[in-house]
């Protein structure tokens, strides 16, 4: 898809892959300076800082923001880090008391993403504004809402995208406050090449324990980068107390986190070539397999349609199901993986065979 500045080239001084941390909320004056302080003394200054100045959420009552008081207040972070600031906007007035302000960069919330108004009122707001924009994916895994807003953003001229992976909300898995879904920034980057994803093990975790295991499994995926809710007093955080961490723990994670060299950077690297080499001649085979299996497909599907057949037969599918899976799991392959590609291939039968019976010319009695 669309090329656009990677984060390397949006001025911001990097060593990759990108750290942004900083409080859920902006809360105090004397809490950002805090915060400030003790990220210097523990040496774990970030490259981007984060703060939240206009909060949405999900219930009303709850802390919604300083609002621009607290936009005033990044020139602390300026001032004793020297390091540019990230906020959240998530209408037209908070881009324009943002760009006041000269925050760096902005981002746009999961809760805005799943909304193509807001989204586009926010990108009028930027048109023809040189500022990079990180987009959250929508609350909901649609990975369409998440390229679109990209796209709206890239419409009005916005080249310097990157993309916030938080995870996804789902009424029924707990072990997250928002599941991860490791294929959808995966699939992001493969259909908007050169997409950079970082990773808020915060907002999927929620609570401090566990942060450090997704962060890591967010490196190992490829990811580019983390945004890490870091708070003095995590406790006594007036919005997301459960998941902040301190800049102690925050350095001591980032520490032991194993990065992975981006396979861009590494060189030539001859072991890795020979087994790229292998892996695409075996993927010429599957894809040979796989189209001449379709073609008997297709020759099954004439026969069921001169035989006034239905395409579906619901007991040959149930045993091709089991029997494969029951073959896929003796060759260690997952049950779940069997199950997706089976029903993958299947639906694909199913399709073309409908297909031909809908084209076909009708048989003469
Ligand atoms: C946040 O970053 O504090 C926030 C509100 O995130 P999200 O939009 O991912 O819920
Ligand atoms: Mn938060």
């Amino acid at each position: 898809m669309k090329p656009h500045k990677q984060i390397k080239d949006w001025g911001l001084g990097l060593t990759s892959p990108l750290i942004i941390a900083g409080p859920c909320s902006a809360e105090t004056p004397e809490q950002i300076e805090q915060i400030c302080k003790e990220m210097k003394e523990e040496n774990m200054v970030p490259q981007l800082f984060r703060a939240g100045i206009w909060k949405p959420r999900t219930r009303p009552g709850s802390f919604e923001g300083v609002g621009e008081e607290g936009l005033k207040w990044m020139e602390i972070v300026r001032h004793n880090l020297n390091i540019p600031i990230t906020t959240e906007v998530g209408n037209a007035a908070h881009v324009e008391l943002a760009l006041k302000h000269k925050v760096d960069v902005l981002w746009i919330g999961a809760r805005t993403t799943v909304n193509p108004f807001a989204v586009q009122e926010i990108a009028e707001a930027l048109r023809g504004v040189d500022i990079p924009v990180m987009i959250k994916n929508p609350m909901n895994p649609d990975l369409e809402l998440w390229v679109g807003a990209l796209e709206r953003m890239y419409a009005v001229g916005i080249d310097k995208l990157a993309a916030i992976h938080r995870g996804f909300s789902d009424a029924y898995d707990k072990r997250f406050r928002n599941k991860p879904n490791w294929s959808m920034p995966i699939h992001l980057k493969r259909v908007w090449t050169g997409m950079e994803v970082i990773n808020d093990p915060s907002h999927i975790v929620g609570r401090r324990d566990g942060l450090q295991e997704v962060a890591q499994r967010a490196m190992n995926f490829g990811l580019d980068g983390l945004m890490i809710e870091t708070h003095h007093d995590p406790d006594k955080a007036w919005s997301d107390a459960k998941q902040q961490i301190t800049p102690a723990r925050l350095k001591e994670m980032i520490d032991s986190i194993d990065f992975k060299e981006p396979l861009e950077t590494m060189g030539p690297d001859e072991k890795l070539q020979d087994l790229r080499r292998a892996v695409d001649h075996l993927d010429d085979q599957l894809l040979d397999i796989l189209q001449e299996r379709f073609a008997v497909i297709d020759q099954i599907g004439a026969h069921k349609r001169e035989h006034h057949l239905t395409v579906f037969q619901s007991n040959r599918w149930k045993e091709v199901m089991e029997s494969r899976t029951q073959k896929g799991v003796s060759k260690h392959l997952s049950e779940k993986f069997m199950k997706e590609l089976l029903y993958c291939i299947h639906e694909e039968s199913v399709k073309r065979q409908e297909k031909q019976l809908r084209e076909a010319e009708p048989i003469k009695k």
